[in-house]
Parts: structure tokens; C-alpha cells; sequence
């Protein structure tokens, strides 16, 4: 009896609802349009099940897999990028292995094991981690990358298609840019919802910078070490897909200090009771100040933050940044 009903449970959620993210709310920022000067909302990517705006592409790349014959999925991610897939594999009934480096957290780890992917720890960096990875695909194992598959800029897009909806055009999106992945996506929401005069104020942290290292030598350009402590950013070179969008769409780049997303984080918390990590934060930062980035702003242009998120740091771990940065 109970193995019939968890059949028919999980049979019903893949046939009623094959999407595997949520809409999320979309909110003003008192706190932020007061330091912005201008009306700041926020797109709560953050309360996204697992944790970040990633299972919105993870889970429409692996949906897809599975329906053109994946049995396993890997992936070499210690981050959002595993654990979304350890969540996907889940809800999709397909084994997932996540392979990660030796320097990942405790934390991130025990959020993927708690999906029930099975966690290989191999290799001092992301680099080994993610050869072993390759070598465990077989025939009918899928590696899911972690922001450079056209299937997940297409799903993040489903964010703007969301906005569309309900008719709310921001005159420019603050996010962060890792290996552009998020941005890719969002243009791509932008120009499918025919807005593609809407301008982009694309955020990195220093230490993390590979797109405003890329836009100001005009090519894309391999940083050789990420230092930042917004190791969700760390990506040492965008995606191809991302650094040509920058060069079309109306773009600006702002690099903030890991100081500065580690304290929105924290003032974060206080405003809106959500724990984000910094590489959420320098969107914060970012909308804060974000005069700085005027060229291509309106002076009264609404603000739309994308609040991506992130699963991997807690309160303490941000104290314990803000001490050591202070
Ligand atoms: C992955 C990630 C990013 C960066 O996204 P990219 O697609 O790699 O640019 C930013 N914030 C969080 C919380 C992430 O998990």
C-alpha cells in the first residue's frame, strides 16, 4: 500500500509538473531603493528549493537529458550547480554523482548528500575533480555543466517570462556574473520578451573579475587564480555565449570588493531575513551604489536586482568573513 502510493506520488510529479523550479516573488526593497535613489525590486531567486536561481536552467537541461535517454548524471560542481543537480536527479528518479574537489565544505557537502547523490571527493581543485568526472560518464551518463549549455540559459530566461507575465519591465537588471551563465540567460529572457533595450549591470567581485577582465582587453581573457571569497563567482573565464552578448546588449560592468557583498549580505539579512551568499551579495552591492553605473541608466529607471542566492554559506560563515576582511 505505501509502495503504491509513493508510485503514484512520484509518477504525478513528473507528469503534473515536469518544471522543476518555482516562480518566485518578486518584491520592493525598501532599504535598497532608499540607497539607490530610485525604486529597487528584488526577483527572490534565493527561496528557489535549492537554494539558488541554478535549478531553474539545471532543471530544464536535465529534464531534457533524461527524455533523450540519460540514465546518471554527473556533475563537478561542489556548489549551487550540485546540489540543483543532485536536486533534479531526485525529482527525476536518475542517479546523480557529484564530484568534488577536496576543498569543498562540509556544508555543501552534506546539501548534496542530503538529495541522495552519491558525493565522490577527488582532487586538490575544480580542475582533477572535474577530469575524474568525465571519466565516470560511461555510455549513458550526462555531465551537466554548471553555465555553459544553451538548455540552461534557456531555462534562467523562464525568470523574465515571469516579469512579462505580470507586466513589470525594470529599467535595468543588477546580477552577478560567474561563468555568465545567469547573464546569458537573462538576455536571452530580455530579447524573447522583446525587451531587449533593457540595460544589464553585470556584478563581480575582485579576485573573481574574468568578465571586466574580458570587456576591457576586448577578448576573453583566463584570470589566473580566483581570490575572491565569492567562490560561486569563480569562473576564470565566461562562457564564449556570455562575453558576445556583452558586446550586443547595453551592458556595464561593476566590480565591488568582497567587503562590500560580504556586508550586503549581512545588512541582508537584517532587511530582508534571507541568507544569501556574497556572490549574491555583489548584486546587493551593486543595486546600493548604484550611481556608479549611471552610462547606461535612466535617472529615475527602476532597479530589478536578481537575487540569485546561494546554499553553501550561513550567518556564521559571513561573520566570521566580515571579521577577517574588516
Ligand atoms: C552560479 C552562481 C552565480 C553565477 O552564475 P553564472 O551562471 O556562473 O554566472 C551567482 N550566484 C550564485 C549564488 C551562484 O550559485
Amino acid at each position: 500500500m505505501r509502495a503504491y502510493t509513493l508510485i503514484f506520488w512520484r509518477r504525478t510529479l513528473v507528469t503534473l509538473n515536469p518544471q522543476l523550479h518555482i516562480a518566485t516573488p518578486l518584491v520592493e526593497s525598501m532599504p535598497l531603493s532608499r540607497a539607490a535613489a530610485r525604486p529597487v525590486w528584488l526577483k527572490l531567486e534565493a527561496l528557489q528549493p535549492p537554494g539558488s536561481f541554478k535549478i531553474r536552467g539545471i532543471g530544464l537541461a536535465c529534464s531534457e537529458y533524461r527524455r533523450r535517454g540519460a540514465a546518471r548524471f554527473v556533475s563537478s560542481s561542489g556548489g549551487n550547480a550540485g546540489i540543483a543537480v543532485a536536486w533534479a536527479g531526485r525529482r527525476l528518479g536518475v542517479p546523480v554523482t557529484v564530484v568534488v574537489p577536496e576543498t569543498t565544505t562540509e556544508r555543501a557537502r552534506g546539501l548534496i548528500q542530503e538529495q541522495g547523490a552519491e558525493l565522490v571527493v577527488f582532487g586538490a581543485s575544480w580542475q582533477e575533480a572535474n577530469e575524474h568526472a568525465l571519466s565516470l560518464l560511461g555510455t549513458d551518463g550526462v555531465l551537466i555543466h554548471p553555465f555553459d549549455d544553451p538548455l540552461l540559459w534557456q531555462g534562467h530566461a523562464s525568470m523574465i517570462d515571469e516579469l512579462a507575465a505580470v507586466g513589470h519591465k525594470p529599467g535595468a537588471v543588477v546580477l552577478s556574473v560567474g561563468g555568465g551563465g545567469l547573464l546569458a540567460g537573462v538576455i536571452e529572457g530580455l530579447r524573447r520578451n522583446g525587451w531587449a533595450d533593457v540595460p544589464v549591470v553585470a556584478v563581480e567581485t575582485e579576485g573573481a573579475a574574468s568578465l571586466a577582465a574580458s570587456l576591457a582587453a576586448g577578448a576573453r581573457v583566463t584570470l589566473p587564480a580566483i581570490t575572491s571569497v565569492a567562490t560561486s563567482l569563480g569562473a576564470r573565464q565566461v562562457c564564449e555565449q556570455a562575453f558576445r552578448l556583452a558586446g550586443e546588449h547595453p551592458l556595464t560592468s561593476v566590480v565591488v570588493s568582497d567587503r562590500e557583498a560580504v556586508d550586503a549580505c549581512l545588512q541582508f539579512v537584517e532587511d530582508h531575513r534571507l541568507v544569501v551568499e556574497p556572490a549574491c551579495g555583489a548584486a546587493l552591492a551593486a543595486a546600493g551604489r548604484i550611481r556608479c553605473a549611471a552610462p547606461v541608466l535612466e535617472a529615475s529607471a527602476n532597479l530589478l536586482v536578481v537575487v540569485c542566492g546561494g546554499a553553501t554559506a550561513g550567518v556564521d560563515q559571513l561573520r566570521t568573513w566580515r571579521e577577517r576582511l574588516a
